[in-house]
């Protein structure tokens, strides 16, 4: 059974939070003078010499009406990253407890569990880039606090089974976190709606992808009412500032044009797939529910520093276990992937001529 209390750490449990002007009082006023700003105003128009909302609750009531959840069970980062790094400070203890996580994965649970000193413990994909099951409950022991599934995954794309999912959430009894950052891109569905069957359930999801808004910084995880409220009282009280908090309702309005620029990435996505199948040197092109295609060519490496001559920037994932070779590939525009083509055409017929000269 999962018990929040029990996989809380004590400091946590016994935090008294800071209390911001803003806490303390949040009615109608006239004059503000409780939380010493510049009672003058700025140099720029509007309201910011005021500090902005603390619990940003016009942005959650936008994202309540357009993922059909409650706001209670919304938290809102400074980008995902920060709601990674606010999961390992409350519920995991520096050297005593441990995470798992199923590599080639995203970057940060890593970095962020080495930054917080708690132990992770690998449970690699299958070939076919899937959880392993079988690896992942025997990693798992007493103080196995956080299990952390990507998918759509990130480098490879793929999303993983939903009855794999399904068993993590059902057997694990730390917190499962499903970074469904790519989801937007994807075939399957999201976990979201799934909430209310599992307690121990945190889903994330980022206005860095899709929403086009990477620079906003601001990431959401959708948890039970109790997860989310530890994740308040530790948070740093205004963590999302107020312009993004002003530009995240504005492109909250625009959700239609947000769809049409998926549906147009997904169309260039399987375009550019079936591309890349047809070059000879590229030995697999993997399926993908992503905003990128992963691609095993033959020498990568050289590839990705002839696509720098050329001012092309991809990802080298060569040197990553299970993605030897492999250059991880952002969808562009439609101009910036006839580039890249183009590209890899100039380095297939360079090619050539130095067999040529070699023979
Ligand atoms: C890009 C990405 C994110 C987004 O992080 P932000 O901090 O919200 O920009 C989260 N998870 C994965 C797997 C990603 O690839």
């Amino acid at each position: 059974m999962f018990d929040l209390e029990r996989i809380t750490r004590e400091n946590i449990k016994g935090l008294v939070p800071y209390s911001s002007a803003r806490d303390e009082f949040s009615g109608e006023a006239k004059v503000f003078l409780d939380a010493n700003e510049n009672s003058l105003g700025s140099p720029l128009p509007k309201w910011y010499n005021r500090y902005p909302d603390p619990h940003q609750l016009k942005v959650k009531e936008a994202i309540s009406t357009i993922k059909g959840i409650a706001s209670e069970h919304i938290f809102l980062g400074n980008g995902s990253d920060e709601c990674i790094d606010l999961l390992f400070r409350c519920f995991c203890e520096p050297k005593i407890d441990n995470v798992v996580i199923c590599p080639p994965t995203y970057g940060m649970y890593g970095v962020s569990a080495n930054i917080n000193n708690v132990e992770v413990r690998k449970a690699p994909l299958t070939e076919d880039f899937q959880l392993d099951l079988t690896h992942l409950e025997n990693l798992v022991d007493a103080q196995t606090r956080i299990v952390w599934i990507c998918s759509p995954n990130n480098p490879t794309g793929n999303c993983f089974n939903r009855t794999d999912i399904e068993a993590v959430l059902n057997n694990f009894n730390g917190i499962v976190v499903i970074d469904e950052a790519y989801i937007n891109f994807a075939r399957q569905k999201s976990f979201i709606q799934d909430l209310a069957d599992y307690p121990n359930l945190v889903v994330m999801q980022t206005f860095s992808k899709a929403w086009g808004l990477a620079a906003l910084r601001l990431g959401m995880a959708f948890a039970s009412v109790s997860i989310i409220d530890v994740l308040n009282k530790v948070k740093p009280p205004y963590n999302i500032n107020q312009v993004s908090q002003e530009l995240a309702l504005r492109a909250l309005e625009e959700v239609g044009q947000v769809n049409d620029m998926i549906r147009e990435i997904v169309d260039m996505r399987n375009a550019l797939s079936e591309v890349f199948e047809r070059i000879p040197t590229v030995e697999k092109v993997y399926p993908s529910d992503a905003n990128f295609i992963l691609v095993k060519i033959k020498e990568a490496r050289m590839v990705y520093d002839f696509l720098l001559t050329k001012g092309i920037v991809v990802r080298d994932r060569s040197n990553v276990r299970l993605c030897e070779d492999c250059l991880r590939i952002t969808v562009g525009t439609e101009k910036e992937n006839t580039m890249l083509i183009d590209a890899i055409g100039d380095w297939l017929s360079g090619k050539q001529l130095e067999d040529l000269t070699v023979v």
